[in-house]
């Protein structure tokens, strides 16, 4: 596919989109339905619908019987802890061989020209992006991911928490599986915001934003610290009336969704004239900015914080002028210090 049909490639060959980026139409006032009708496919599509399946099968395959669960026991809990890195693995890295390794679109929709394998960095262990990320998904990320859905299991398995039936109130659960991807967007918007704060981003979010280029296995790149507050979205279904299979969904799409943001290329190409969005480009800005886009404008909230860059050259200079004035008044405070 011909990507210049879609954006722009500058000097060093970084592509971007010709769309600005916009926000989801959901909290739009006055309301517009019509641009709703028009996004909502986007929502499903491609990935909440394949979280969904894979909740699905979780649940059916994976999950063992709610008697086993009762008790916490190595068994079960390392059986659920091999499927999810069994899964985690295999999904990752299927993006990854065909993307990064196999090169399989080259160039074509990649927002950053270089390809992280190229380039050694002392802020990697051993100088390696992805050996770094590697080594953080699967000593941190998987486990603590698995470690929030024992709980929510044994306690689902124990009566703990304001469970509902699968088969009691069906429309209901429905609903909240609707919500629930606002709910991870504001729950990641509010933890991410936190974590940007000085002391914090020094001693945990900075791991994550070691990847200026991210690739797929960026995506669990974090400090623990950073893996517990990101996966702690599954303790929502201990406040909601919920089922486990939805804490499940909960959790895949933060696990599994992660990757929609790192994954560095705009669309995938699927056949030489098709190719499906990947919605990556305003996490894209957020690791190459730092401090815009800390949400994925589910939510309007980086537009109602004055955080938001919609990847055009005013989004550009509208971000060059919050720092200047942030700037400005920080030299005013010192020299006011000064004098006192
Ligand atoms: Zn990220
Ligand atoms: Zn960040």
């Amino acid at each position: 596919m011909d990507d210049l049909n879609y954006g722009t490639r500058d000097k060093r060959g970084n592509w971007t989109p010709n769309e600005k980026l916009v926000h989801a139409p959901l909290f739009a006032f006055p309301p517009k339905p019509l641009a709703l009708l028009k996004w909502l496919p986007s929502y499903f599509l491609p990935w909440n619908i394949l979280w969904a399946l894979s909740a699905v099968a979780w649940w059916a395959w994976i999950i063992p019987e709610a008697e086993v669960m009762r008790t916490i026991g190595w068994g079960w809990v390392l059986w659920l802890f091999a499927a999810n890195s069994v899964a985690v693995f295999l999904f990752y890295g299927a993006i990854e061989l065909h993307l990064y390794i196999r090169r399989a679109q080259g160039n074509r929709f990649k927002y950053n020209a270089k390809f992280p394998a190229e380039h050694k960095s002392s802020a990697f262990m051993f100088q390696s992006q992805t050996l770094d990320s590697l080594i953080r998904a699967f000593c941190s990320g998987v486990p603590i991911w698995t470690a929030w859905e024992v709980l929510i299991l044994w306690a689902w398995a124990n009566g703990y928490g304001p469970w509902v039936g699968l088969y009691d109130n069906p429309w209901y659960l429905l609903a909240v599986w609707l919500a629930l991807p606002v709910i991870h967007e504001a729950h990641f918007f509010l933890i991410h915001r936190l974590i940007h704060t000085p002391f914090l981003y020094k001693w945990v979010h900075s791991v994550h934003h070691n990847s200026v280029n991210p690739s797929p296995w960026s995506s669990l790149s974090m400090h623990p610290v950073e893996h517990l507050l990101y996966f702690a979205t599954a303790a929502y279904h201990f406040l909601i009336p919920s089922h486990p299979l939805l804490a499940i969904y909960q959790l895949h799409f933060a696990g599994f969704g992660a990757v929609v943001g790192h994954i560095g290329f705009d669309r995938i190409e699927v056949t030489e004239d098709r190719a499906v969005e990947s919605h990556a480009f305003a996490h894209y800005l957020h690791h190459k900015y730092f401090e815009v886009n800390y949400g994925d404008g589910l939510i309007p909230l980086d537009k109602w914080f004055g955080t938001w860059h919609d990847g055009s050259k005013d989004g550009d200079a509208r971000m060059q002028a919050r720092y200047e004035k942030r700037k400005a008044k920080a030299n005013a405070a010192k020299a006011n210090a000064a004098k006192a």
